[in-house]
């Protein structure tokens, strides 16, 4: 299946769409983890967006396009979209990217959140260096502390923009940009949601219960 998710930083995407990934094989695209990489590589793009991210605003539409359109054709059997788009503009280059390819989307599925809640997992994030695999302080530790569950890494990391005033920022632009999305799907028809401030089994569960064995 082909997802999109819709939600603000903090709300889940990256955990459920790593378990899709595990449990389904639908590979998660997450644009920020690509500018991350584009930065820690040193590339000139990755410079650039570097900055833009530390402050908490979005990497121009024509950037992402590009970025998003190199990947498209390496997910044939199935993706979950997380962090893009995130604005009409992007959503209206995908919906023409994946017409070209005779692709297109089955579901998008919007995390609900409590903002307050939001700054608390955020200031509590941290992943794996080695895979990428995202845990938090109190509601998702390691089962062996230091040690990655999936690749047994012992180096983490923490994000710069996870700093509740990056945070705030972040909010403020997904409300302003990415809150019209919203509408956009729900009048395609194609927009289910699901409690973003469950459990992170219960929210697996009502993800599962909408995509179906697939
Ligand atoms: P997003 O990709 O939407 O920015 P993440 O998946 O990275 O969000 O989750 C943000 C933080 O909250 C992480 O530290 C993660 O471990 C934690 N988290 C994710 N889902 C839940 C949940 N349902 N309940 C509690 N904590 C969660
Ligand atoms: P994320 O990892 O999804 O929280 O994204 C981190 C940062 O990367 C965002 O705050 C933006 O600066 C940038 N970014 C990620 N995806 C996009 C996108 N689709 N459009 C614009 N900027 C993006």
């Amino acid at each position: 299946m082909n997802i999109i998710f819709l939600g603000p930083p903090g709300a889940g995407k990256g955990t459920q769409a790593q378990r899709l990934e595990r449990d389904h094989g639908w590979v998660q695209l997450s644009t920020g983890d690509m500018l991350r990489a584009a930065s820690a590589a040193g590339t000139e793009l990755g410079r650039k967006a570097r900055s833009i991210m530390d402050t908490g605003e979005l990497v121009p539409d024509e950037v992402m396009a590009g970025i998003i359109s190199e990947r498209l054709d390496d997910v044939r059997d199935g993706f979950v979209l997380d962090g893009f788009p995130r604005t009409l503009a992007q959503a209206e280059f995908l919906d023409g990217a994946l017409a070209d390819r005779n692709m297109s989307i089955d579901a998008v599925i919007e995390f609900t959140f409590e903002e307050e809640a939001l700054v608390r997992r955020l200031s509590g994030r941290f992943a794996c260096a080695n895979c990428g695999a995202v845990y938090h302080d109190a509601f998702k530790p390691p089962q062996n502390a230091g040690e990655c569950d999936h690749c047994r890494g012992c180096e983490f990391e923490r994000r710069t923009d996870d700093e509740p005033d990056a945070v705030r920022n972040r909010l403020e632009v997904y409300r302003r940009q990415t809150e019209p999305l919203l509408p956009y799907y729900r009048d395609k028809g194609m927009l289910k949601s699901v409690d973003g401030m469950a459990a992170v089994d219960a929210v697996t569960q009502q993800i599962e219960a909408i995509v179906g064995p697939g």
